[in-house]
């Protein structure tokens, strides 16, 4: 039997030896998928693990499985290992994986300064989860293909997932691995946030004309996606800010950061951290040095920020971290550059004040006057934050279960992913990457992401599951 064919997707709780703990794991994209690893690496007592979710693909994590074999991650293969204290396993799973050897021989014996297309790391994460599958057979899976509208507790304490069309049996552990909800996905597995208006304006354009809204990895994948499959018209992207991710170094930078007491305040903090990338290339290292140095400390520097500076961060300073954090591999960020300066694709920096049929109105950075911007297709390609808006969300917050974080980009979590309301944890609630976003800086990136799965998941074997804990 495949190990595809091990899931039910009407598992019953009668089909599960009684008194089996029960696991909802809500969301299967990379966090959801990760999550599910992590505990059945984890946790070493027999249990029930329930994936919700209405995208019915189980992959390695839908953002991460492109259909473009173009698209290629942003990070390193040595950063994005699944297995916990092993950073070498993805770099072995490309060795041992004689397709992807024949293709790039050129890196043998070692793949781990290189950046690979998503699919290659979804099929490496789905046959990791497969792996840690089959080797439990004391465990059973359920996918569930529907979405899940509300969680809250029974009378005995034991979490009820309500799922669209169907009754579930209580949960002692639920986890949410939600990102960024269900109604940014667009008919692209990559832009989820993508949602294409077709608007025609043939007649009002001299030639194809497409905008893109954004700055970040979703506009560069789009823009260089068109390109590739011979687009010619003029691109115009519409940024607020006006930044693009930046390049990565050749071979990869490792982190150095100063030594000295970082300042306390928000606008220090920028001149200490802009003076140490100064001081880096003035020594002939890198900015991109100490931007790694600095992930390191950003939790603790997030932390000690009183809430208006995480706001004003959030309004002035995001995008300009964003662009230095997610970087592009140096030949992507070569090809961008390219494009930019040959005109046939423009940066302008500026607000949309509305679209119309034909375009939108457009207000550019720093000009009182507004424009118009005829185009035949306007795609969004901004990330948004996660919806707190929706019904399970909204069961989650007005059940006293979960409260937004300080600046409601999400909700607040901590390192190893509990929940809390009013300061109180939620036993047995948990929440698994972007979610946790305005509490937990760079939570949205892999390597963050697998440390706060195995977290969770050592807690969950430690705390709920004693007798049998993790080894
Ligand atoms: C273009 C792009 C490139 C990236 N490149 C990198 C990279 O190189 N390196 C890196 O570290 N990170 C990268 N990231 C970021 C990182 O990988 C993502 O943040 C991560 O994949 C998030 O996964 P997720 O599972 O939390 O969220 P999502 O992928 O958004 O998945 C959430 C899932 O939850 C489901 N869901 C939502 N609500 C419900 C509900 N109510 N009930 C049931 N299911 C629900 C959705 O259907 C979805 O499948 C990239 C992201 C993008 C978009």
């Amino acid at each position: 039997m495949t190990v595809r064919g091990l899931f039910s997707s009407k598992a019953s709780a009668s089909a599960q030896p009684y008194g089996m703990p029960r696991i909802a794991v809500v969301g299967r994209g990379f966090s959801g998928m990760m999550t599910a690893i992590a505990l059945m690496r984890t946790v070493m007592t027999p249990f029930h693990l329930q994936l919700f979710d209405p995208d019915s693909r189980v992959s390695g994590g839908q953002a991460l499985a492109s259909g473009h074999s173009s698209e290629i991650l942003n990070s390193r293969v040595r950063d994005l290992s699944v297995s916990a204290g092993d950073p070498d396993d993805f770099n072995d799973w490309l060795c041992s994986n004689a397709d992807f050897r024949a293709a790039v021989p050129a890196a043998i014996p070692g793949f781990l300064q290189i950046f690979v297309p998503k699919s290659i790391f979804s099929d490496y994460v789905y046959q990791r989860f497969s792996e840690a599958l089959s080797s439990r057979r004391d465990i059973t899976v359920q996918v569930s293909n529907e979405p899940v509208i509300g969680v809250s507790r029974s009378h005995g304490g034991r979490w009820l997932v309500k799922s669209a069309g169907a009754t579930n049996p209580l949960f002692d552990t639920v986890i949410l691995a939600t990102g960024y909800g269900l109604g940014n996905r667009s008919e692209s597995p990559v832009d989820q946030a993508v949602e294409p208006t077709a608007v025609r304006a043939r007649r009002l354009v001299s030639r194809p004309h497409t905008v893109l809204l954004g700055s970040g990895l979703r506009v560069v994948d789009r823009l260089l996606q068109m390109r590739d499959s011979g687009y010619t018209g003029q691109i115009t992207i519409i940024s607020k800010h006006g930044f693009l991710p930046q390049s990565h170094t050749r071979i990869s930078a490792d982190p150095v950061f100063p030594s000295e007491t970082m300042p306390t305040r928000l606008s220090e903090i920028v001149r200490f951290i802009r003076k140490a990338c100064q001081d880096a290339e003035a020594e002939g290292q890198n900015w991109q040095s100490v931007m790694n140095g600095l992930r390191k400390h950003a939790r603790s520097l997030w932390r000690s920020l009183p809430a208006h500076e995480k706001q004003q961060f959030n309004r002035h300073l995001r995008a300009l971290y964003d662009s230095h954090r997610n970087r592009l591999p140096e030949a992507l960020h070569l090809r961008l550059k390219r494009e930019l300066a040959e005109g046939n694709t423009l940066l302008r920096r500026g607000e949309v004040i509305r679209q119309t049929p034909t375009g939108l109105v457009f207000k550019q950075a720093g000009q009182v006057g507004e424009e118009t911007i005829y185009a035949d297709q306007v795609l969004d390609c901004r990330c948004q934050a996660p919806d707190l808006g929706t019904p399970l969300m909204r069961s989650l917050i007005d059940g006293g279960l979960a409260g937004p974080d300080e600046l409601g980009l999400g909700l607040a979590v901590t390192a190893i992913g509990e929940l809390s309301a009013n300061g109180r944890m939620t036993d047995g609630l948990f929440a698994i990457g972007p979610v946790g976003l305005g509490s937990l800086p760079d939570i949205d990136l892999v390597p963050e992401i697998v440390t706060q799965s195995y977290a969770a998941a050592e807690s969950i074997a430690s705390r709920f599951y004693p007798r049998c804990k993790a080894v």
